[in-house]
């Protein structure tokens, strides 16, 4: 019995020891940031405003580890205010301090940590010069929006007539929590936090450094695999995945006294990031494997020829092309529909380019590459085939086709069939030439 739970006992301790030799990371550094409004739940607005003020608290160190969004509901507000403060150290709260009933921020913050709300006089007076100065008169119900619970400070708003509340709480777990009330129209509540919250939270006494690694020829899971703990939760810094369009990045987020410090822990884990993943990392940093490639051809003074089937259906001359330094890298680029044959192709050579079916397109390229590559001023050419679909045993659509590069000497053929959608497959298949044209320059 013993010979089964052992192992699985071993590797749980190994597992904790390596978290464990990693610098925590501090939880007394989570915010929360909570939007309130109905027009945000029923979904005919968007809470733009968590996502701004969280790459904002990010920024300073603080990781944010939940948004909330509430309608207008002075139950599940309280409640939510009294919850997130004894989890958080910093909650930011956006929305519901306007002059309509609706609004209920004020009272909510009162009623959850139960303090009187009191009519701030500066904060009135502020108000009223604004209906002054707008040549109107302010009406009654605009009173209440200098309101704010007893023990909290307003916050003046430049640009319009809602103050925000700033209020240090003591929570259920002991600990203090500082709330910030701002107004939900963004363009109040950025100066506002920008001005008067940010200065509050700036001795969160941690730096954080975000980067990122892209990589192509992994898939996710692979990739996770390969890099063992380095995706451990709890470590620091703290490597996630994610894939799109074939791609596959690894975001490393350090977090440590000083920036230099940071920066440091982030190089280290990007560098074994680099050992675990070897020649798929293709750039650090938001470049796109088509601009690392073209750059690569420019410092080597090549030109490429394109020469796509349906199987790309001209995705890599749209990407060849999105600008002028990339399309300088390009002599030629072409999208042959349907299938190859000797018109679509070359003049020269008649019906020796004509393909019958799939099996022969393998030929018909290199016959093809042979010709562009003696004949034009090319020095690799790209190419890909027609696709077709074709349904598995399992009943799931295959999409099958190739991609090829040709270069002086060589000729090599990639398989890029796959099940999914028509504009992954072509992305992937795209990604698959130019990584593979990548690989070739380098090695070279
Ligand atoms: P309030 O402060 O609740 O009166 O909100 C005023 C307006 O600000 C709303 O009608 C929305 O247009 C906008 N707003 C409120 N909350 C958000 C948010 N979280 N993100 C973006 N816009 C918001
Ligand atoms: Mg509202």
């Amino acid at each position: 019995m013993c010979t089964g739970v052992w192992p699985v006992f071993q590797s749980l301790i190994t597992q904790l020891k390596l978290i464990s030799s990693y610098p925590a990371l501090p939880n007394l550094m989570q915010a929360e940031i909570i939007a309130i409004g109905s027009e945000l739940t029923c979904g005919s607005k968007l809470d733009t405003n968590s996502q701004w003020l969280s790459r904002e608290l990010e920024s300073l160190g603080w990781t944010v580890s939940r948004h909330t969004t509430l309608s207008d509901d002075m139950n599940a507000i309280v409640n939510e205010f009294r919850a997130a403060a004894g989890r958080a150290r910093v909650v930011l709260i956006t929305g519901g301090l306007g002059p309509t009933l609706d609004d209920i921020t004020r009272d909510a913050l009162a009623e959850a940590f139960r303090q009187p709300l009191v009519r701030d006089a500066e904060s009135l007076q502020q108000i009223e010069a604004l209906f002054v100065a707008r040549g109107k008169v302010m009406p009654e119900r605009n009173h209440r929006q200098a309101d704010r619970p007893e023990k909290s400070q307003a916050l003046p708003n430049s640009c319009g007539t809602a103050p925000g509340i700033l209020m240090r709480v003591e929570s259920s777990t002991g600990h203090s929590c500082l709330l910030a009330a701002m107004p939900g129209v963004p363009a109040e509540m950025r100066p506002m936090y920008e001005r008067q919250i940010q200065p509050h939270l700036l001795d969160s006494s941690m730096v954080m450094c975000r980067r990122v690694i892209r990589t192509f020829g992994y898939g996710e899971s692979e990739a996770e695999r390969l890099l063992g703990d380095l995706t451990a939760r709890g470590r620091n810094p703290e490597v996630g995945i994610t894939a799109s369009e074939a791609v596959i990045s690894l975001w490393v987020t350090a977090r440590a006294t000083s920036k230099d410090a940071a920066e440091v822990m982030c190089e280290d884990t990007m560098r074994l990031i680099r050992e675990c993943l070897g020649e798929t990392v293709y750039a650090e940093g938001n470049a796109e494997l088509h601009e690392v490639v073209a750059e690569l051809l420019t410092n080597r003074r090549l030109r490429i020829g394109l020469m796509e089937g349906s199987t790309t259906g001209g995705l890599m001359a749209l990407w060849m092309t999105e600008h002028l330094a990339l399309s300088a890298v390009v002599q030629e680029a072409r999208v042959i529909t349907g299938r190859w044959n000797q018109s679509a192709i070359t003049s020269a050579d008649s019906n020796s380019h004509a393909v019958a079916d799939a099996s022969e397109w393998p030929a018909i390229a290199a016959r093809v590459a042979r010709d562009v590559l003696q004949n034009q001023s090319v020095d690799y050419l790209l190419l890909s085939s027609p696709h077709e679909d074709v349904a598995s045993e399992s009943g799931v659509t295959l999409r099958r086709g190739s991609v090829a590069i040709a270069g002086p000497d060589m000729f090599q053929i990639f398989d890029t069939t796959m099940s999914g959608n028509l504009a992954i497959f072509r992305q992937r298949a795209a990604r698959t030439a130019l990584n593979r044209l990548r690989l070739f320059l380098t090695a070279k």
